[in-house]
């Protein structure tokens, strides 16, 4: 398959542009030379064909055309959280409370995955992603037992598909049911090697940091829409020491952390159990660590406190909304608003395929509209161009990518994708953003460009063979199945006693409630 065109010429569509009018774009054209928009200019191709060039072009006609009347460009979106470890499961599991789900869900409940099985996942995943017009995906993948070679296959995947990706290989070095309100007490002996699972960890935080240094320097650079970021998979389940170090790699090789915190009820009351020194709040935690910073990228953020909303905002620390999984796993609303007045510039991501079910920005930026409603206040934001920000250059910002791309400018990177105006959802055409927004499902995403390369056109995948990949994931089912099955088995013996947990943790006054009307009127 070609890389990125030499240079690629978009005529006539609209463009949307974040400062501009965002519900009309004005039409212009789009030129890329290699992975970089050299050029929006409403009259370029007339200038073209009347005899004059451009600099990018170098005297030569344009090496492809893609005509965009009736046609939107939109910067590519960031999915900003995302775990491909459980790609193949979605539609497997009804709502159920977060802390059950884990033992379906994390690597560490099943055996080792075959190769074949790493890549078809992958694949699968980011193939969703690109079609609801994600160009950028951060992955926080656990590899459980913990493998380069599986790594290696799962990033020449993405290298293939061509999505631009954010690796984070997820660890943790605290294990045990104690991290998990109740678990230790009210699940019984003979059940309690099971919760292992969620709590797995890597080995001692000496060894396991000389690990993810290693790994993740000797592939810097690799791959060119490959970024390496690191993924404590939150704060009670890391190590100080562990953090510790984190915090100095960050710094001294310039990289993102991603973590999770106060996601659901019984996490938080963890935190608030386990650091009592710090008042119960893994944000202050963070802060003594040396984590609290802009390279820190809290996801889900649902059970704050306005003090810790406060603290993110000074500290310029960003946060990931994940709406889609918190409505699965019955882990409440986040403070959208709240953290909107603070003057925090949240991302959103479409979180894991079992508790989201689904890779889709569209989706994800509705959710985040409407739910930032859900708490009483006066009409106000989010409005839809926060959604798209969030979406777009607020998912940038959370990769370190800011600057180069989640806008489509001169300089920045060829990431956008082109919608159907001749769509119902844009039928009719009253407002780019609000339509976006509100009404589109990711039907009307027919072109999707990552790094100046076509990666799905007229809906087409470009760079991989969709039948094959469709054809590889039934057979890897054959043995996921048998293995969920089995999962899933072990986890609904112990349903009454997991209940049981939540229930308590339910019953704990935490100093925040995160549902409406918080389930009690
Ligand atoms: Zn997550």
């Amino acid at each position: 398959m070609a890389e990125a065109e030499q240079t690629l010429l978009i005529k006539g569509g609209k463009v949307y542009d974040h400062t501009g009018d965002t519900d009309s774009p004005a039409a212009a054209d789009v030129l890329i030379a290699g992975d970089t928009i050299a050029a929006v200019e409403p009259d370029l191709t007339a200038r073209i064909e009347a005899g004059e060039t451009h600099p990018a072009l170098g005297g030569a006609p344009p090496g492809r055309v893609i005509h965009a009347d009736d046609r939107l460009l939109v910067p590519g979106f960031v999915n900003a959280h995302y775990h491909s470890h459980d790609v193949l499961l979605k539609g497997c599991f009804e709502t159920i409370h977060r802390e059950a789900w884990l033992l379906n869900s994390l690597p560490p409940n099943y055996p080792q995955r075959s190769r074949e099985e790493l890549r078809a996942r992958t694949l699968l995943g980011a193939l969703e992603c690109l079609r609801s017009g994600i160009t950028t995906v951060q992955d926080m993948c656990t590899v459980y037992p913990f493998d380069e070679g599986d790594i290696d296959v799962i990033l020449d995947a993405y290298d293939e598909i061509g999505i631009r990706c954010v690796f984070a290989p997820q660890i943790a070095d605290v294990q045990g049911a104690a991290l998990t309100p109740f678990w230790d007490e009210v699940v019984p002996a003979e059940f309690q090697s099971w919760l292992t699972g969620p709590a797995g960890g890597l080995g001692g935080h000496g060894e396991l940091f000389d690990m993810i240094c290693d790994v993740t320097r000797a592939r810097r650079g690799r791959h060119r829409r490959i970024t390496w970021a690191l993924g404590p998979t939150s704060p009670e389940r890391s190590s100080p020491e562990l953090l510790a170090k984190l915090a100095e790699l960050a710094e001294s090789d310039d990289l993102p952390v991603y973590t999770h915190i106060n996601e659901s009820r019984a996490s938080t009351l963890a935190g608030r159990q386990l650091f009592g020194a710090y008042d119960g709040s893994l944000v202050r935690y963070l802060d003594d660590i040396g984590l609290l910073g802009p390279r820190l990228n809290l996801a889900h953020a649902v059970w704050m406190k306005p003090d810790e909303i406060e603290a993110i905002a000074d500290a310029s620390a960003m946060v990931i909304f994940n709406p889609l999984g918190n409505m699965k796993t019955r882990s409440g609303v986040a403070p959208i608003r709240q953290f909107l007045d603070a003057g925090v510039s949240p991302a959103l991501g479409c979180d894991n395929c079992s508790c989201s079910d689904a890779q889709n920005m569209f989706l994800t930026m509705k959710m985040f509209a409407g739910l930032g409603a859900a708490i009483p206040s006066d009409p106000g934001p989010p409005f839809a161009t926060d959604a798209l920000a969030a979406a777009t250059v607020n998912g940038a910002r959370t990769a370190r990518l800011e600057g180069e791309i989640g806008a489509i400018a001169p300089g920045m990177k060829a990431d956008l994708i082109i919608i159907d105006l001749t769509d119902l959802s844009f039928v009719p055409f009253n407002s780019a953003a609000r339509q976006l927004v509100f009404t589109e499902s990711g039907r009307a995403v027919e072109t999707v460009i990552v790094d100046g390369r076509v990666t799905l056109f007229e809906h087409r995948a470009k760079t991989i063979d969709e039948a094959a990949l469709r054809q590889a994931v039934e057979d890897c089912m054959i043995v996921l199945r048998k293995d969920l099955k089995a999962v899933q088995a072990r986890t609904d013996t112990m349903e009454e006693y997991l209940l049981e947990a939540w229930r308590r943790a339910w019953a704990e006054d935490i100093g925040v409630e995160r549902f409406v009307n918080s389930g009690r009127g």
